[in-house]
């Protein structure tokens, strides 16, 4: 079987077979020049998501608040306060009532899942946006290339945050756990010069912010703020000064009195 890489075109070289979900041979390929690993076509998917998001999965919510603590000081850099923001990636919509709690004016939207935390926002058709972000979607996806370039279109988006573990080695070893062989939810794994080439096709700036945290941007970033951004004590000091100014932005009252008109309109409707 053979494979071009869906980021930079180039022949793939097939570097093993694993057994995915306990019962599949799966071919992965690597490409030569991004260094993007990428399983052969993924017949397996439906099965692998019998639930989106499953039942094991412990470590949602806390995730949501690392991410929350992530985004803060990022967003008060790069972005003014009118900023809105869309969670492509949504899934029950946790990330984005967090983010209005401290002042963000986020949305919601997850093809895959149902938003219960903040269903009345979901992004409306033509919405222009100032970041996306898709936290654990990356490494799902057959396509990243067009599905950058059409997410950022669909939003109008000139910036997006995404997570997605990198690798340093030519090859990832066999037990490297992000493989997840057991869950076959994994097809698509990155070099930072993999998202790098993506970012460079579609002419966008490209900064790694951890080995998980990317950004592909318009925009140029403080060299200085990256710095500490990147060390995680001096993030977590950032961050919580950050939430110290911000402790007043708060869209939670706001978002209450405005549900509560709606529903009382509701109400009267006979
Ligand atoms: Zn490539």
């Amino acid at each position: 079987m053979t494979k071009l890489c869906s980021i930079s075109g180039d022949q793939m070289d097939l570097i093993f077979t694993k057994t995915v979900l306990g019962k599949y041979d799966v071919e992965y390929f690597k490409c030569p020049k991004c260094g993007f690993i990428q399983t052969q076509k993924p017949f397996w998917l439906p099965e692998a998501y019998s639930s989106a998001i499953t039942a094991l999965d412990l470590g949602l919510a806390s995730r949501n608040f690392d991410n929350r603590s992530r985004l803060e000081p990022l967003l008060w850099q790069l972005f003014d306060k009118k900023a809105k923001y869309v969670d492509i990636g949504g899934g029950y919509g946790l990330l984005t009532r967090l983010m209005r709690d401290i002042g963000f004016d986020f949305y919601s939207y997850d093809i895959y899942c149902e938003n219960i935390f903040a269903k009345p926002y979901e992004p409306i058709p033509g919405i222009k946006t100032d970041a996306l972000f898709a936290f654990e979607v990356f490494e799902h996806i057959e396509d990243p290339l067009t599905f950058l370039k059409e997410s950022l279109n669909n939003y109008n988006s000139t910036t997006i945050i995404f997570s997605t573990l990198t690798f340093k080695e030519d090859v990832p070893p066999a037990d490297w756990w992000y493989y997840s062989f057991d869950t076959g939810q994994h097809i698509s794994l990155y070099k930072k010069e993999s998202i790098r080439k993506m970012a460079d096709l579609i002419n966008k700036n490209y900064y790694n912010l951890s080995d998980d945290l990317h950004i592909i941007t318009d925009k140029k970033i403080n060299p200085f703020f990256l710095a500490i951004y990147r060390i995680k004590l001096l993030r977590k000091f950032l961050q919580l000064f950050i939430r110290f100014l911000r402790r007043r932005e708060s869209l939670l009252t706001t978002d209450h009195k405005q549900q509560t008109l709606i529903l009382q309109d509701l109400q009267k409707t006979p």
